[in-house]
């Protein structure tokens, strides 16, 4: 019977992972290499915003189930089971995944593991890890113990982590035996109860799923995009567009929203990363599409520089507020944020910026210090010359013309993410751009 698990790599998806563990009734350790992370941890802090997760972090510290260590042997003697939840970031200088952090804590793992265990992958990786971890494990495991491994990726969106962890839409997990598999259907019995579907597959098929799903999603944003730049020159509602094809159950209204476009520690680098992987398999033009994705999500923030130039002429001297820089609402995350590029280069085009997140101006501020951060949506926008609304945070979305009526120095915003009424804001006298919609030169 699986009683204990640890999971190594505490960050958005492993400390998600590992509170829902305990929360499931297993006993969970939770290890990482930032001793400051294992540290908050520990104390039940949660170093980062995710809804519902800090709650069940606490009640799990609280009764003894769950606890964090940096002390990886600490937990080979002891867990069932060990999930692999640390980073695959792009690589500096290239576009492939970065493997080193799987492949310590592969290495490592190994050699901690003292009684037999299965190790399960959780990260998204390159097709062809698994196979490659399982020899690897099998090379470094520790004689007469028998070490597992398995690859079972995760779909979970951050600002729903606990909900998509603890009700996912399906589970696919990648063995190359049935005896591993019947151990991960012990894992999650709970999901399995509820008819979750289960797909259980080979290693290569488990790791494609996840990088295809995203590549899909991915596609469908920049699908929107590209007929954004259609409307931008010819005029159209690229909103009535969307919510006409959506319609077609085929197609659906979901991820076709236009706008700044995707950002996050996941779709852009797993996207460019699937691409080199297949050229690596020398498939050389099979995931070009791709990279055509990663150019018309690009070329939406250059479109809103561009048009606050059209907007306000030279941008030197002027006071912009920037209304988001999480990549996503309900996130802290700043990973690739549509929102920070933008505020980034309106700064290196001479403006003087002014960003409001609700929850991502730390993050941004260690990223880009030069920038000025505020505590509120007004402070933002005072005597500002320009407001650009950059992430869909529902207090952004409400925001009406009268709200900052006498607190800007003109009248001017643009709505890149396509989610305010422009009848409203033209019809109070603002000079109103947003993406997907012709703006006179
Ligand atoms: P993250 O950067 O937030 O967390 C990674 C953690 O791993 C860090 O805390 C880091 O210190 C730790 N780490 C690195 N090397 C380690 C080692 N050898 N031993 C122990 N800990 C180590 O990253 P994340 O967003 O949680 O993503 C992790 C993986 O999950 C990635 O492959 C990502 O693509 C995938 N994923 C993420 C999400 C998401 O929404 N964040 C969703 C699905 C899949």
């Amino acid at each position: 019977m699986i009683k204990n698990i640890s999971v190594i790599g505490t960050g958005y998806l492993g400390a998600t992972h590992a509170a829902c563990m305990a929360e499931l009734g297993f006993d969970v350790v939770g290890v990482d290499v930032d001793p400051e992370k294992i540290e908050r941890l520990s104390r039940g802090e949660l170093p980062f915003h995710e809804p519902g997760l800090p709650e069940l972090i606490r009640r799990h510290v609280d009764s003894g189930r769950l606890r964090f260590t940096t002390d990886l042997d600490a937990v080979g003697s002891w867990a069932d089971i060990h999930f692999i939840a640390v980073g695959t970031p792009q690589q500096s200088g290239g576009t492939g995944a970065d493997m080193t952090f799987v492949d310590t804590a592969a290495a490592g793992l190994a050699r901690a593991i003292t009684k037999d265990a299965l190790i399960v992958g959780k990260s998204t990786v390159p097709v062809g890890t698994a196979r490659r971890l399982r020899d690897l494990v099998a090379e470094e495991s520790r004689e007469g113990v028998r070490v597992a491994l398995a690859w079972n990726p995760e779909f979970l969106r951050e600002g729903f982590a606990v909900q998509d962890t603890l009700r996912p839409d399906r589970l696919v997990v990648g063995t190359d035996s049935p005896e591993d598999e019947a151990t991960l259907r012990e894992v999650y019995a709970d999901a399995l109860s509820r008819e979750t579907p289960w797909v259980a597959t080979d290693f290569e098929t488990a790791e494609l799923v996840k990088v295809a799903a995203n590549a899909f999603l991915a596609t469908k944003i920049s699908f929107i995009n590209a007929f954004s730049e259609v409307t931008e020159t010819v005029g159209g509602d690229i909103r009535t567009l969307a919510d006409a094809i959506g319609h077609d159950a085929r197609i659906g209204r979901k991820f076709l929203n236009a706008g700044v476009g995707f950002g996050g520690g996941c779709l852009p680098k797993d996207i460019r990363a699937l691409q080199t992987r297949v050229s690596e398999l020398g498939l050389d033009h099979t995931m070009n599409f791709l990279n055509e994705m990663d150019q018309i999500n690009l070329r939406r923030r250059d479109r809103v520089v561009t048009l606050a130039e059209q907007i306000l002429g030279d941008l030197s001297g002027r006071r912009i507020a920037v209304l988001g820089v999480s990549f996503k609402p309900l996130s802290d995350d700043v990973r690739d944020s549509p929102g920070l590029d933008v505020a980034n280069r309106l700064f290196n085009s001479g403006a003087e910026v002014f960003v409001h997140d609700p929850e991502g101006n730390a993050n941004a501020a260690k990223r880009f210090p030069r920038l000025g951060y505020v505590d509120s949506l007004s402070e933002a926008a005072q005597d500002a010359d320009l407001v650009v609304l950059t992430t869909e945070w529902d207090e952004f979305k409400a925001l009406t013309p009268a709200d900052l009526d006498g607190v800007v120095a003109a009248k001017n915003f643009l709505d890149a993410r396509h989610v305010l009424d422009a009848a409203q804001w033209e019809g109070a006298g603002w000079t109103f751009a947003q993406l997907g919609r012709h703006f006179p030169q």
